[in-house]
């Protein structure tokens, strides 16, 4: 079996847990991301606003490089997208992410919800999810509250980029 047809990995989880005691788990130790309803996939958002960071790509290379320059849909302070279900008609080209393209989007934050399970680990203590709190993920430093900018403010992006969104 070539490594591109193993099974994708599933949230770590105790193996000594009781079938009651599995059933109990949280909905992201129980399901793959394309099991779960629109409302869980929806609250693993960890409102962390990284990936509403503006993003600069090599043409030459493909990679690409985060900048500290906000979308213009993101609130700055809840680092949450003001439009969020109008959002394609303001920024027609904000992705819709799916379980497939959490796989290839390979520059989606590495402390990413959506990354984090696909790759088989479980969420942190900061995940509001977790903690019940969405401030949480600000006060661990792991959102872009107090680190981004404006577009209107910025200048040109080439030299706004940084190295921060890990
Ligand atoms: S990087 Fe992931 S967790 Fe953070 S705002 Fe984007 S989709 Fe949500
Ligand atoms: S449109 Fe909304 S969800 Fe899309 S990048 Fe901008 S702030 Fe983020």
């Amino acid at each position: 079996m070539s490594p591109s047809a193993l099974p994708k990995p599933r949230p770590k989880r105790p193996s000594n847990l009781t079938p009651e005691a599995a059933e109990s788990e949280p909905f992201w130790r129980r399901k793959r991301l394309a099991e779960m309803t629109k409302a869980e996939w929806e609250s693993l958002c960890d409102g962390c606003g990284k990936c509403c960071l503006l993003k600069l790509e090599d043409e030459d290379t493909g990679e690409v490089s985060y900048t500290d320059v906000a979308c213009k849909l993101l609130d700055m302070e809840t680092c949450r997208c003001t439009h969020y279900l109008n959002r394609k008609r303001y920024v027609p080209d904000c992705i819709k992410l799916t379980p497939k393209l959490v796989d290839r989007l390979r520059w989606m934050p590495s402390t990413c919800a959506y990354r984090l399970l696909s790759e088989g680990k479980d969420l942190a203590w900061w995940h509001p999810l977790v903690s019940g709190d969405p401030e949480t993920v600000h006060r661990a430093g792991v959102s872009v509250r107090g680190r981004a900018v404006p577009e209107s403010e910025a200048g040109e992006l080439e030299d706004r980029i940084v190295e921060w969104p890990e």
